[in-house]
């Protein structure tokens, strides 16, 4: 995840500059990969046939500190919840796109 050494501070997405104190000075640290389920939806109806429903889109909150949305795989007999903390999992759409989903923990 994308870091600022001037204020210390992660972000997500990434950018050009701090979206905090806008300074330049950014590097790509590894993070944890644990969160916090902030706020979900479970879709029933898919945007394509692409999606299978119902699936859940969630936003995380990153123990680093950035929110990104993404989605809740492999639930089985776990309860969705805001609060319920999560691990990132990546699944492998395409040859060329990884996308980062997590799994309740
Ligand atoms: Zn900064």
């Amino acid at each position: 995840m994308q870091y600022c050494l001037n204020c210390r501070q992660y972000q997500f997405y990434p950018r050009i500059l701090c979206n905090n104190c806008a300074q330049s000075e950014l590097e790509w640290k590894d993070v944890s990969g644990k969160g916090t389920i902030a706020s979900f939806t479970i879709v029933a109806r898919p945007v394509s046939k692409a999606y299978e429903s119902p699936y859940v889109i969630a936003l995380v909150d990153l123990d680093e500190g950035p929110r990104m949305m993404s989605s809740i795989v492999d639930i089985g007999d776990k309860t969705v919840k805001i609060g319920a903390k999560v691990s990132v999992a990546f699944e492998q759409w395409s040859e060329k796109i990884t996308m980062p989903v997590f799994r309740i923990i």
